[in-house]
């Protein structure tokens, strides 16, 4: 195990508010110390390190947890696969992902989910758990086991991909999850009102002659959701908002005392359906982009606490089924490796949030959403940490990606902020 020094850089700790020039000392993969500079320097010239990472000017961060991860196996390797999801996660900082169960077959009973692990596992680089999907197959008829999937080492259950539409069924897999202790992460969308849509329904759909899709069809099941899980006494998530309603509801539901997180997707707060330039694929996701206002409401749910999460929704495709018109390609962008930039660039640059805030949206409340004893750099905590250079300005390039698909709206994007390194259980994963 190595004995890594962390050089001089701006420590950031939303656990313990620290925010601070330090350097962290890690020994065994566990957090040994933080030294401030003001400390004995006799101490941080005795310490004998077999890799020192010099972070001078650098946030260090404890390691980005992503809730909102699709790694395409098994089944669509095409696109994806653990070992290139979990390196484009290092790579974009993150230390631990969460894989959604859309895969073929569903990751809807203990097998798939320990196949996942363990390709996770070999691979060694950021750590993968798997998402237990609700119901079997993800066809909405029937529960999964979840005492199984949760044997496997399943941390939540959902149905991404779609809502579990059978409201009833729902809040009896809601109240197994209570019952379990685990939370569900909610894609909230009818599909009855999405009616062949391929983006916001609004003038930029009339512009550029596409079908649009209604705010009215994630609000709803937003709506349903919050009160399904008020009965059920669950922790409920909510996946990429994207209206300014979702905001609206997830402040209720916390005023209520209701037990609801929620999250939103770099791609929703740095762009709006004005940013489509033509009818191209990569501008296709589920959500889809929306109006400039909601845009600026999912910032202000972010500033200020409403928006717990920032996660990615990565969902990599191939080209043949992206580089299309929005009418024929997928629905999904990635998004591992641009996430934390376009964080930095759109966010904690202008002030919407602070760095330390930037590390609770994207370490410590997922950690906690999770029970994961993740998400801080205290002392004897595991050493999962990202070293991020707020300073470093370049364009972004499609091809410096370790994912296996390219599907990305950003490419060309002029961004602030780089990872480093990535550094999991104490053992260097990626370094620039
Ligand atoms: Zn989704």
């Amino acid at each position: 195990m190595e004995n890594i020094l962390i050089k001089n850089g701006r420590v950031l700790d939303p656990a313990t508010n620290m925010d601070q020039i330090a350097d962290v000392w890690i020994v065994d993969g566990v957090i040994k110390e933080i030294l401030p500079l003001s400390s004995d320097s006799m101490t941080v010239g005795n310490i004998e390190a077999d890799v020192v990472l010099d972070a001078t000017g650098c946030f260090v961060m404890p390691g980005f947890i992503d809730l909102h991860v699709h790694l395409r196996e098994p089944g669509f390797t095409y696109k994806e696969s653990v070992e290139t999801g979990a390196k484009a996660a290092a790579h974009g900082g993150f230390t631990t992902i969460l894989a959604m169960p859309n895969t073929k077959p569903t990751a809807d009973n203990g097998e798939v989910i320990r196949l996942v692990h363990k390709k996770g596992e070999a691979v060694g680089s950021s750590r993968v758990l798997q998402i237990g999907a609700i119901t079997k197959g993800q066809e909405g008829q029937e529960l999964a086991d979840f005492s199984e999937m949760i044997r496997a080492g399943t941390p939540a259950v959902s149905e991404d991909g779609k809502a579990v539409k059978d409201a009833a069924l729902y809040l009896e897999g809601m109240k197994l999850a209570a019952a379990h202790g685990i939370p569900v992460l909610a894609h909230c969308e009818d599909l009855s009102l999405v009616r062949g849509g391929v983006m916001n329904d609004d003038e930029r759909a009339r512009e550029l002659g596409l079908p649009g899709i209604t705010k009215a069809a994630e609000n709803v099941i937003v709506a349903r959701d919050i009160m399904l899980a008020k009965e059920a006494g669950v922790h409920l998530h909510l996946c990429h908002c994207s209206t300014l309603e979702s905001v609206e509801l997830a402040a209720f539901a916390k005023k209520s005392g209701i037990c609801v997180t929620a999250e939103v997707c770099p791609h929703h707060f740095v762009l709006n359906s004005g940013d489509i330039p033509t009818d191209d694929g990569n501008f296709k996701m589920s959500p889809p982009l929306r109006t400039r206002e909601d845009q600026e409401a999912l910032k202000e749910g972010l500033k200020k606490g409403i928006i717990d999460v920032i996660a990615t929704d990565h969902a990599p495709h191939s080209p043949e089924e992206k580089n299309c018109s929005m009418k024929e390609a997928a629905f999904g962008i990635i998004g591992l490796e641009t996430a934390a930039a376009l964080t930095m660039t759109e966010l904690v640059e202008p002030g919407v949030l602070t760095p330390i805030q930037m590390a609770e949206k994207m370490s410590y409340n997922p950690a906690k959403i999770l029970k994961l004893d993740r998400g801080s750099l205290a002392e004897s905590k595991v050493a999962d940490v990202v070293v991020f250079d707020p300073r470093e300005t370049y364009v972004i390039d499609a091809n410096d990606s370790y994912s296996k698909s390219r599907n990305t709206p950003f490419a060309g994007k002029t961004v602030k902020g780089r990872v480093r390194a990535t550094i999991v259980g104490g053992r260097v994963v990626y370094e620039r």
